[in-house]
């Protein structure tokens, strides 16, 4: 298998008559490429993580996770790359390594999968940094890869690109993605995110991750510039709905560019919607894509 490979990632301008109407230049950072796996954000919330790990002397990860977590696959794939062990715990005892493909991939990559009991996971999640498993040390990245080396990683995104959009867009879940690129941002642009879950209070969520990891300064100095659009969920977390599976596919015919159902789909589906009801005229705009797009076949 390939290392990751960041510069796979590139912005690139998308056309659509909605756009040139209003004399939109919409660009779309391409972070979805970086690898098939370890895809998106997932490795810029990585990176800082196994760096650590490689240079301490700990024996691998130990991370937490749903039973469909795009950040429990990257973290599986990453290891397997770097050659460190990597152990999972996931939510539901009820599950197993079969139970569906994302969980069986990350077997197949040699994680080892623990299924623990809801509120025992909901106790567990909430460790030190390092856990010691039959006298090796691990080193503990949360859920999402949500600590202050995520967000650091997540930082970096905006360096490789022009950092001068008017509005810059993305998807939300711990909202790590969103706090390193807030602090990157150019002073004129605005930051438009799209939670993906419903009743998310975004910015209750990012003060307190940014309090958490350290970087509440940051935080006080930016969060005036953050956009919550916070009606594009369709019906809650991993709903899907009809209307949103013929956007994602009108989107990939026109544009070429894939977008999953649990995230990107949902988000750029509300960034048209933000364009064009609020008039928006003349900008120019970055829309995120953190990956997803990942097949299990
Ligand atoms: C995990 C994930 C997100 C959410 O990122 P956060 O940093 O947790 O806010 C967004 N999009 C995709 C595709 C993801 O897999």
């Amino acid at each position: 298998m390939q290392k990751i490979n960041i510069q796979n990632s590139f912005v690139q301008e998308i056309k659509l008559s909605l756009l040139s109407e209003q004399r939109i230049n919409l660009f779309i950072k391409r972070d979805d490429l970086i690898h098939p796996f370890v895809s998106g954000n997932k490795w810029r919330k990585l990176h800082h993580n196994i760096a650590l790990c490689l240079s301490s002397s700990c024996r691998g990860v130990v991370t937490f996770g749903g039973a469909y977590s795009n950040h429990v696959l990257a973290c599986a794939a990453a290891c397997n790359l770097y050659n460190i062990e990597s152990i999972a715990y996931i939510r539901g005892d009820e599950l197993s390594t079969s139970s569906n493909k994302l969980l069986m991939k990350c077997a197949d990559l040699g994680m080892k999968l623990i299924f623990v009991a809801r509120p025992v996971y909901d106790d567990m999640k909430k460790m030190d940094e390092i856990m010691t498993i039959g006298g090796d040390s691990f080193l503990c990245v949360p859920e999402g890869g949500a600590n202050r080396l995520g967000i650091k990683g997540c930082v970096e995104i905006m360096s490789e690109t022009e950092n001068d959009y008017d509005f810059v867009a993305l998807s939300q879940g711990t909202t790590t993605t969103s706090l390193g690129v807030l602090f990157a941002l150019k002073s004129s642009s605005r930051l438009v995110v799209f939670p993906s879950l419903k009743g998310f209070g975004a910015l209750n969520e990012m003060e307190k991750l940014s309090l958490e990891t350290n970087y509440f300064n940051e935080w006080q100095e930016n969060r005036n510039r953050v956009i919550v659009q916070d009606e594009f969920h369709f019906g809650g977390y991993g709903k899907v709905t009809n209307n949103l599976i013929s956007f994602i596919a009108e989107f990939e015919e026109q544009t070429n560019v894939p977008l999953d159902t649990t995230y990107t789909g949902k988000a750029m589906f509300g960034l048209l919607q933000y364009l064009k009801k609020n008039e928006i005229r003349d900008k120019k705009v970055l829309f995120i894509h953190t990956g997803g797009t990942q097949k299990l076949d």
